[in-house]
């Protein structure tokens, strides 16, 4: 076993060491064997020796064969290969990182809202792309969005949710701490996404559980045609939180957290 985990981390690490570590043999194209852990992979004609000598061996079936999860993002162009069980999902997500522009939502401490809201969608969006869905931003920069905008872009691409992306503050608690997810009421499908997203985020952070709000006076969560929530993920207000919301390990956390309460709710059968 020491063996086998060895060989996971090169090759998670860089993936010319997997490549070499394998053993490999052969002068032309179609006749390259390759043995994982002993075993013959199946490449038939895949792996080949180019003219300059380089021996190509597909990524999937190898690191499949080693008991990695690997998905392509044609949009990026990206291959990610993960130990752990990743969903093969599809569908389509828009993230709505809050405010923008001209727009500062909360303030404190010289850090506004939208940009800490922008990091953290940012970060969910690239967790949820490696499952295989397609990931929309309804900004991917600082800059302006109309409310009604946003939900008219979700609904012109055909999202299949909606999760708008804030941080909290509060005038009246300066100790006020927690996350906190809301949907337009308890009766749309969207509850069950903010009660979802509440669970995961709490678990992947530790945070306090404020729990989940009916927020009908919410234009986002008001005209999404989708099933749509909207996550809180701390409050700005309160220093110690707002120290945590700026950490990257916390707002990997949080990012973590969102693209897992999105995963429970499209995979099938979950
Ligand atoms: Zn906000």
């Amino acid at each position: 076993m020491k063996k086998r985990n060895r060989l996971y981390t090169l090759s998670l690490a860089v993936c010319t060491s997997l490549l070499l570590a394998l053993p490999a043999a052969g002068t032309n194209r179609g006749n390259v064997s390759i043995l994982v852990e002993g075993v013959p992979l199946n490449t038939a004609g895949t792996a080949y020796i180019t003219s300059g000598g380089l021996t190509m061996v597909p990524l999937r079936a190898v690191s499949e064969a080693l008991g990695f999860t690997v998905t392509w993002n044609g949009s990026t162009r990206t291959v990610s290969i993960t130990t752990g069980e990743v969903p093969v999902l599809s569908g389509v997500v828009v993230l709505d990182p809050g405010h923008g522009g001209s727009s500062a939502g909360a303030s404190f401490g010289g850090v506004d809202e939208k940009d800490l809201n922008l990091s953290i969608a940012r970060q969910a969006a690239s967790l949820l792309e490696q499952t295989g869905l397609t990931v929309l931003l309804t900004r991917a920069d600082d800059r302006d969005v109309g409310l009604y905008d946003r939900t008219a872009f979700a609904s012109l691409q055909k999202a299949d949710l909606f999760v708008s992306v804030h941080c909290n503050a509060s005038v009246t608690n300066p100790a006020a701490k927690g996350i906190y997810t809301a949907a337009y009421s308890q009766e749309t499908p969207g509850w069950t996404l903010a009660e979802a997203l509440g669970q995961s985020m709490v678990q992947s952070t530790g945070a306090f559980d404020l729990g989940v709000d009916q927020r009908p006076d919410l234009a986002v969560l008001r005209t999404a045609k989708m099933p749509a929530a909207l996550v809180e993920c701390g409050f700005m207000s309160t220093p110690e939180e707002l120290a945590l919301l700026l950490q990257p390990d916390y707002q990997a956390k949080l990012a973590r957290g969102i693209a897992d309460g999105i995963i429970s709710c499209l995979t099938p059968g979950a």
